[in-house]
């Protein structure tokens, strides 16, 4: 190890920076973040430095001068952020002599000391170094964990610093307060505060504290994994699938997306293949509910977005009513998963000023659906479940009244690798599907914004099945 990472207290610490340019200005600012007393040494100052000096108080200096050896007094750490090498060099040789840590930015061998790349999710702050060698790899890693570290970690660590002492005295033993943490910072508490509910998450907290043995911390997260794409799933939905025990997933999930979740989870495949559940809708809500009640955290997987054509509802209801914690996390719904990768965009200033879901899913050989209101010009309506009822859904809207020349999508399988899009319009869809066939899943849009897709489509590869 090359160089200790430390963390500085620098509130109320002079701290010098010599240079007044860009530079100078993001190390100013991240200095003034800390606390410092900053004194800037050049013969320039931007003006938003000087801003940002004038804002920090009376002790703050300016010097528009050169630099000199005095500049030096009483500096606790300092920074030479100049483009001239020569005055670099000297200041780091000054500093060495007076015993001043010195950073000389871009140049790792005048320094003693580095400024790392940072998380600041105070009070928890990380601090990625390359060691000088390589700032842009360490940036890279740190963007990497950026994402994986939840923005609310340090409001769950204030949290952790009122409760400390409490947590102390209820648990004598260091081994049975360290479980105590473990439990409560991987569960429904943190949840809690990750929720934004810092309130209510107090409040657990205080109930475990009194309570003689910690609760089990059973939960469900109903995650929307969205239409294919893992790429498309939220940090959050990743976050809460890598934490649970047991995950229970249907056949729209990718196994991409199933494979991101623990390898010692347990994985639970409960169908859902049209009109064929593997398992039927109530069990898989009991499911969650044995699961959970176990002390396990359960992540229910589900397609696209848990309440669009999801029955997410139903699955919490039950947990609801078994006072069991649970978490919903959004998804990228098919409708806007497949349009956004077909090149169809939903809405339009010109075509299109609503859009609406619709479920084409057939119930004795019929659709019931309003169709009246199906047929407006300018609304894009876009059909779930809809391929076996396709010639009763372009029939019904021409019986009613819209255009049979209006466009309509096919999108098979959108997201993935696998997605093709068949373009025609009412009157010939049925027809045209004859001859290029398609798999479900698949995603039907009606309405003029079809046509941009000529101008918009981006992701399919070359040989495009539209017609
Ligand atoms: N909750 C899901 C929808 C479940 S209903 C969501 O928000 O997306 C199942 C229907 O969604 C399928 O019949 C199909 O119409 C559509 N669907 C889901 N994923 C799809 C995909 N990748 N491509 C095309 N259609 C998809």
């Amino acid at each position: 190890m090359d160089f200790l990472p430390l963390f500085t207290r620098l509130e109320g610490q002079v701290c010098l920076i010599v240079g007044g340019g860009e530079v100078a200005l993001r190390k100013a600012r991240l200095l003034h973040k800390a606390g410092a007393t900053l004194r800037v040494v050049a013969p320039d100052i931007l003006p938003e430095l000087q801003a940002l000096l004038a804002d920090s108080g009376a002790a703050a200096e300016s010097l528009q001068d050169v630099y000199t050896p005095e500049t030096l007094d009483k500096v606790f750490l300092c920074i030479a952020a100049t483009d001239d090498r020569s005055l670099n060099q000297r200041v780091s040789e000054d500093c060495g002599q007076l015993q001043i840590p010195v950073n000389v930015v871009d140049c790792p061998e005048l320094c003693s000391v580095i400024l790392p790349a940072i998380i600041d999710r105070s009070p928890i702050v990380v601090a990625v170094s390359s060691g000088g060698k390589s700032p842009v790899l360490a940036r890279m890693i740190r963007s990497k964990l950026e994402s994986s570290i939840p923005a609310a970690y340090g409001r769950l660590a204030d949290l952790v610093g009122q409760f400390r002492d409490a947590v102390k005295q209820r648990f004598g033993d260091i081994e049975e307060r360290r479980a105590f943490w473990e439990q409560t910072l991987d569960g429904p508490v943190a949840e809690m505060v990750y929720a934004g509910k810092s309130d209510t998450a107090a409040d657990m907290l205080r109930e475990l504290i009194g309570k003689a043995e910690p609760a089990p911390g059973g939960e469900v997260y109903l995650i929307g994994a969205g239409p294919g794409d893992p790429d498309l799933m939220t940090f959050k939905a990743l976050r809460l699938l890598q934490k649970a025990d047991v995950v229970l997933y249907d056949r729209l999930v990718a196994t991409e997306i199933v494979e991101l979740c623990r390898k010692d989870a347990e994985r639970v495949f409960v169908g859902k293949a049209r009109s064929n559940h593997a398992v039927p809708q109530q069990d898989i809500n009991q499911l969650l509910v044995q699961y959970a009640s176990q002390g396990r955290k359960v992540a229910r997987l589900k397609g696209g977005d848990p309440f669009i054509f999801g029955r997410g509802g139903e699955e919490i209801q039950e947990l609801a009513e078994h006072r069991i914690p649970f978490q919903v996390v959004p998804g990228v719904t098919a409708a806007a998963g497949c349009a956004s990768y077909a090149g169809i965009p939903l809405t339009h200033r010109d075509h299109a000023q609503s859009v609406r879901f619709v479920t084409g899913h057939l119930k004795d050989n019929s659709i019931n659906l309003p169709w009246a209101e199906l047929v407006h010009n300018q609304q894009t309506v876009v059909f779930y479940m809809g391929l076996i009822g396709l010639p009763v859904i372009c029939e019904q809207l021409i019986a009613h009244g819209r255009c049979p020349d209006t466009p309509i999508a096919i999108i098979q399988q959108g997201t993935t690798a696998n997605q093709k899009v068949v373009t025609a319009t009412l009157a010939t869809m049925v027809k045209t599907l004859e001859q290029h066939p398609v798999q479900a899943p698949t995603l039907i849009i009606v309405g003029e914004v079809v046509s941009l897709r000529e101008k918009l489509a981006w992701y399919e590869q070359q040989g495009d099945l539209d017609t």
